[in-house]
């Protein structure tokens, strides 16, 4: 076994959430290291503008994420672009794995590893999978100049991917399951208004259908959710965006986790069921997962890190005197 490295704070993840909490902690003077995973910045550097971070009227999330990973080394924080494979919280202090094979202990863990798309669950979604059916219409748009898509959802992605998808493709056909849509109102208008656009309502994805040789979408048949009956329509694209699920399979078994697979916080707080594990941004937040409040729940769990590190530190100074 490697050596074992020893820190106050870890921060396991580097979207919104993570990176600032490598702020707060870094100015807290705790050095804290940043175990990003192998895609630092997370869900926002698979977007492009984002019109909702305070002080920017439009950035490019890569761009964003850069800046706030800059931010946080500026401060002090330590980034390592490593990915987690296991974590022990049942002993003191916690013990932490990575796949490059570095073992760490620490006295507090700041868990913001956020959430992934979430797929249908199709076999013809998962046989053309990177061959038509994609989840990041930022990723994989490019591949679709002047040829015909549909987007599956009615939240905010499937309209900011079906919106994105128009610069490329020459049809945008966007499918929901019901005849409302989730997403923001600015964003509905914006594609309603769209001269590339076209709504289906109260439908849903059934079945892929494409070639074998080579691998490619051709058409995909849609069920109406009211009638039962099942169309066919042709495209080239299918972009599934219903939604995102946390990423929390490393914390099975370690950590109080709702039903839904986030993990479970005390009210209000960024506090797990473990004292000095805390959760951060979309990895814990089922309700609003914009940037900004998961920035938000990163300043909280460091400024709880910071408070439970004083309090083990308080209670050492007496045991010692
Ligand atoms: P949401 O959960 O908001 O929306 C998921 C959509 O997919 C819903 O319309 C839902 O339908 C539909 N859906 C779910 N499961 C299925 C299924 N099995 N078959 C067909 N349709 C399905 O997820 P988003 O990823 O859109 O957004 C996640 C969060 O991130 C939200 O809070 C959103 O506001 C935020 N976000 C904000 C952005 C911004 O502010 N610029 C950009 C992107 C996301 P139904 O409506 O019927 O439930």
């Amino acid at each position: 076994m490697s050596d074992v490295q020893h820190e106050q704070i870890v921060i396991i993840g580097s979207g919104p959430a993570g990176y600032t909490a490598g702020v707060y902690a870094a100015r807290a003077m705790r050095k804290p290291l940043i175990l990003a995973g192998y895609q630092p910045g997370g869900q926002l550097t698979i977007t492009t503008e984002v019109e909702n971070w305070p002080g920017d009227t439009e950035v490019q999330g890569p761009d964003l994420m850069v800046r706030m990973r800059e931010h946080a080394e500026a401060m002090g924080a330590r980034v390592e672009e490593d990915h987690v494979s296991k974590v022990d919280f049942q002993t003191r202090p916690f013990k932490i794995e990575t796949e490059s094979g570095k073992h760490y202990t620490a006295d507090s863990v700041i868990i913001s590893t956020g959430a992934q798309a979430k797929w249908l669950g199709l076999p013809t979604e998962e046989k053309f999978k990177g061959f038509g059916v994609s989840a990041c219409a930022t990723c994989d748009g490019f591949f679709y100049r002047d040829k015909e898509v549909i987007v599956i959802g009615g939240g905010n992605t499937a309209v900011e991917e079906a919106l994105y998808l128009t610069n490329f493709a020459s049809k945008v056909t966007l499918v929901h399951r019901r005849d409302s849509l989730r997403a923001e109102k600015i964003l509905q208008d914006r594609f309603m208004k769209h001269p590339k656009t076209e709504m289906i309502w109260n439908s849903v994805l059934d079945e892929v259908i494409g070639t074998d040789m080579p691998l490619g979408v051709t058409a995909a048949k849609l069920k109406n959710t009211e009638t039962g009956d099942v169309t066919q329509i042709d495209t080239h694209g299918v972009f599934i965006a219903i939604g995102h699920a946390p990423s929390t399979e490393l914390f099975v078994g370690q950590i109080d986790m709702k039903d839904s697979g986030y993990i479970k916080t005390q009210p209000g707080t960024p506090q797990t069921n473990i004292p000095g594990v805390f959760a951060a941004g979309d990895v814990t937040d089922e309700t609003y997962r914009q940037a900004v409040t998961a920035a938000g729940m990163g300043c909280q769990a460091a400024l709880d890190a910071e408070r439970y590190l004083a309090e083990l530190e308080d209670e050492k100074s007496v045991e010692t005197v």
